[in-house]
C-alpha cells in the first residue's frame, strides 16, 4: 500500500475554442491504508484527478508520487492501480469466476493460487454463490461486487473508485457502501473514491477532499469538514438539509443578524476586527440546531411555516423571515408543528459558524467560547 502524493498538480486541455483548465492547481498527499473520498460537484475535475493518479491522463504540470516513488512518467500497468468505473463493465460470456480471475491473467500466478484468491475475494464480497453464473444471471448490485472483486484480487497499491454505484438503486447503495468500507478496513488497501454524493461520502470516508473548479476546497476527517467547514461553498456542500447563512454584522464582539434586533454576544471574533469598526458577515446555523417556539421573546427571529416536509423521523420546516427577507430552514423530531403558524426561531451561539460575507472564508471561532470581555 501507498501514500499518495499531488505535488502541484495541474491539467489543462486543449479544446477547440482554447483550453479547459480540468486542475487548477493541486498539492497534497492522499493516507496511506485509508479511504479517501474526493467529493465535488460535476465538473470540478474528480475524474481528471482520479485518470491522473491512475496513469490514464499526463499532467500538464506537477508530478505524482507512490511513497517515495515518482511515478508521474509510469505506465498504467506498472503503477500498481485498479480502477472501477461508474459503468460496470464485465465479460457478458465469462462466468463470474473467469470475470474476477480476468485481474490476474497478466501476472504470473499459479493455478491453484488463482482459484484461493478467487473464492477468498468472492467469500468476502458475498458472491461466492454465484462464482459459476454468468453476469446477467446477477442483480446490478452483485455485478457492481464482481467488478470490485476484478479490480481488488490484483491487490493494488492504490485502489481508484469513480462513481461506482450511481447506477445502482439507493437501498443497494447504501448496502455495498457498508460492505466496501468494512473490505476496505480489512484489505487496509488505500483507496480513492470519487463522488458527487456528499451523503456518500460522509459514510465511506477516513478523509475527505473536496473540490470545486478544479481546486481544494477544504482537506479533512467527515467530523471536520461538518464542525468546521473552511468556507461558504463547503458549508453549503456539506450537510442536507442545507446550512442556512443569514446576512449578520459583527460589531466588536457583539453579532446581529441583519434587519434584527437578534444579537448574540461574544462570538469572540473581535480579534479579527483589527482595524475594522464592523464586518459583514454570513451566520451559518444548521437546520437541525435551530428551535421553534410558539411565544415571542420581542426581540428574536420569527416566521411563518410556508412548508412542512415530513422526512420520517424528523421533518423539515421552511420558514417564511419576513425581518431578514429570506426563508429558513429548519429540521425537526416535534410532531405539533403546523403550515401557516408562527414561530420564534432560537439557536445556540456554540453552533453558529462565521463566515466573511465578501471573500466567503470562515472566520475562526476559536475565542468563541470565551466569554466576552
Ligand atoms: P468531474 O469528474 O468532477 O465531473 P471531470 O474531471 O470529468 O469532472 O471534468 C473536469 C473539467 O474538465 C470539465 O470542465 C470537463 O469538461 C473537462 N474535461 C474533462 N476531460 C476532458 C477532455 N478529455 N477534453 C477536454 N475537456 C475535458
Ligand atoms: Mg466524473
Amino acid at each position: 500500500m501507498a501514500k499518495v502524493r499531488l505535488e502541484n498538480l495541474r491539467k489543462v486541455f486543449d479544446v477547440p475554442d482554447g483550453e479547459e483548465v480540468a486542475i487548477e492547481r493541486i498539492d497534497t498527499t492522499i493516507q496511506d491504508e485509508k479511504l479517501t473520498c474526493l467529493l465535488g460537484p460535476s465538473g470540478c475535475g474528480k475524474t481528471t484527478l482520479l485518470r491522473m493518479i491512475a496513469g490514464l491522463e499526463k499532467p500538464s504540470e506537477g508530478r505524482i508520487y507512490f511513497d517515495d516513488e515518482d511515478v508521474t512518467n509510469v505506465r498504467v500497468q506498472d503503477r500498481g492501480v485498479s480502477m472501477v468505473f461508474q459503468n460496470i463493465a464485465l465479460f457478458p460470456f465469462k462466468s463470474v469466476r473467469d470475470n474476477i480471475s480476468y485481474g490476474l491473467k497478466y501476472e504470473d500466478v499459479p493455478k491453484d493460487t488463482v482459484k484461493r484468491k478467487v473464492e477468498d475475494i468472492a467469500s468476502q464480497l458475498g458472491i461466492a454463490e454465484f462464482l459459476d453464473q454468468m453476469p446477467n444471471q446477477l442483480s446490478g448490485g452483485q455485478q457492481q461486487r464482481v467488478a470490485l472483486g476484478r479490480s481488488l484480487i490484483r491487490d493494488p497499491e492504490v485502489f481508484l473508485l469513480d462513481e461506482p454505484m450511481s447506477a445502482l438503486d439507493e437501498r443497494i447503495r447504501i448496502k455495498l457502501r457498508t460492505e466496501l468500507k468494512e473490505l476496505q478496513r480489512e484489505l487496509a488497501t488505500t483507496t480513492v473514491y470519487v463522488t458527487h454524493n456528499q451523503e456518500q461520502a460522509m459514510a465511506l470516508s477516513d478523509e475527505i477532499i473536496i473540490l470545486n473548479d478544479g481546486q481544494i476546497e477544504q482537506q479533512g476527517t467527515p467530523d471536520e469538514i461538518f464542525d468546521e467547514p473552511a468556507n461558504v461553498f463547503v458549508a453549503e456542500f456539506i450537510g442536507s438539509p442545507r446550512i442556512n447563512l443569514l446576512e449578520a454584522t459583527l460589531e466588536g464582539t457583539a453579532l446581529t443578524v441583519d434587519g434584527t434586533d437578534v444579537s448574540i454576544a461574544g462570538p469572540g471574533a473581535s480579534a479579527h476586527l483589527a482595524g475594522d469598526a464592523t464586518r459583514e458577515v454570513f451566520l451559518g446555523i444548521r437546520p437541525s440546531r435551530i428551535e421553534l417556539s410558539p411565544e415571542s421573546t420581542g426581540d428574536s427571529l420569527r416566521g411563518t411555516v410556508s412548508l412542512l416536509e415530513k422526512l420520517g423521523q424528523e421533518d423539515v420546516a421552511f420558514l417564511d423571515c419576513p425581518a431578514i427577507e429570506q426563508e429558513v430552514r429548519v429540521e425537526t423530531d416535534r410532531t405539533d408543528i403546523e403550515e401557516g403558524t408562527t414561530y420564534d426561531l432560537s439557536f445556540d451561539p456554540a453552533d453558529v459558524h462565521l463566515f466573511d460575507r465578501a471573500s466567503g472564508e470562515a472566520l475562526r471561532l476559536d475565542q468563541a467560547a470565551k466569554p466576552a470581555q
